[in-house]
């Protein structure tokens, strides 16, 4: 965060940088006489990446994951606010500047059967983003694309296959060897595991682990685990209707968290497993949303909300080093007993 003293490495241009970035979509009016609401999807975020090094976004579900990942990639514009790639802003390039651009982020989607074209081949889907940067050599695109199928931890056959021919632990990596294809620096990951099974998630996890310490990559991983994040990312942003309400390491935000949200959704983390739990969570989310009062948006939800609580939204403030927390009683809730969860 730029607020902190940060060592001079940090003070290097970040590899991502995100200013302010407000997303708010029109919702189809209900009747010609009532006026058009509008869902804000994201209310304020700053957040940068450093070179190497990988941030993880959690929140549950509508708490704006995946609008930020769409902004990072600039598949759509913020209605105000920043996305800087290595100090250039991707919605102020040319679409030929941002096309040649994308060679240094990619994007791995959350649903491995729905993210790549059932009609393809894998070497087609997977050479898509580098063709998509300029005419090849087919013979050198057979042999990259190989390469990177090998990277993943497939074979140079399946490049003839169709994705129907793959699990779905296997297609993740094929999705994964898309994204490596034009051997980006940063690669934003939106709920890359979520569609899998326990015992798969992790195996793709240890690949993006491998790939990043092969390659020096960076991820933007979103999840609304934060047990995913945990593994993989230096930096942790919990997200709740749009901004961010802690950030920090994973030793801050797992043994020290802040925030009584980032505490709820540790606590949630095991009993959302069974059932249940998060859909009740997701409601009441959408109802505190739609209230658009004064105060601090986690009020309703809140066991320590007070009179300030509900008059005066808490900003984002430090309270440790390069911890950060929007909660007005964020001390008292560090000094509360670790909300660890148990091993889910
Ligand atoms: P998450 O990925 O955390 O579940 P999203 O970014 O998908 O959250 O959504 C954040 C909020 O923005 C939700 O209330 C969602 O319904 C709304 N939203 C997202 N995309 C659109 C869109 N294209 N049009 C209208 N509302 C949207
Ligand atoms: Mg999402």
């Amino acid at each position: 965060m730029t607020t902190l003293d940060q060592p001079s490495s940090a003070r290097e241009t970040p590899l991502l940088e995100v200013k302010d970035l407000v997303q708010r979509y029109a919702l189809p009016r209900e009747s010609l006489f009532k006026p058009a609401t509008q869902v804000h999807a994201l209310n304020g975020v700053t957040a940068r990446v450093t070179a190497g090094k990988s941030l993880g976004v959690v929140g549950e579900s509508g708490s704006g994951k995946s609008t930020f990942a769409r902004l990072v990639m600039a598949l759509e514009r913020p209605t105000s606010g920043q996305v800087l790639l290595l100090g250039r802003d991707l919605n102020q390039m040319r679409p030929d500047e941002l096309r040649r651009a994308r060679r240094d982020f990619q994007m791995v989607f959350q649903d491995p059967y729905g993210s790549l074209d059932p009609r393809q081949t894998i070497a087609r889907i997977v050479a898509e983003p580098l063709t998509a940067l300029g005419r090849i050599d087919r013979a050198a695109l057979r042999e990259r694309v190989a390469a990177v199928l090998r990277q993943v931890g497939l074979r140079d056959a399946d490049m003839d296959k169709f994705p129907h021919e793959f699990s779905g632990g296997q297609r993740q990596r094929i999705a994964i060897a898309r994204a490596l294809i034009t051997q980006p620096k940063l690669i934003v990951a939106d709920e890359p595991v979520s569609a899998l099974d326990v015992s798969v998630q992790a195996q793709v996890l240890n690949l993006m682990q491998d790939l990043q310490d092969e390659f020096g990559l960076s991820y933007v991983l979103i999840s609304h685990d934060l047990a995913v994040v945990d593994l993989l990312c230096d930096e942790i942003a919990v997200m709740y209707l749009g901004r961010i309400v802690e950030q920090g390491s994973p030793d801050d935000l797992f043994a020290h968290s802040a925030h009584p949200y980032t505490r709820a959704l540790l606590e949630a983390v095991p009993r959302a497993r069974v059932g249940g739990v998060r859909r009740r969570l997701r409601a009441q989310a959408i109802a505190s949303q739609s209230s658009g009062a004064a105060g601090c948006p986690y009020v309703s939800r809140c066991a320590l909300a007070d009179r300030h609580c509900r008059e005066a939204a808490p900003a984002l403030r430090p309270v440790g080093q390069a911890h950060l927390a929007a909660c007005h009683h964020a001390e008292a809730v560090m000094a509360l007993p670790a909300a660890t969860a148990e091993a889910g």
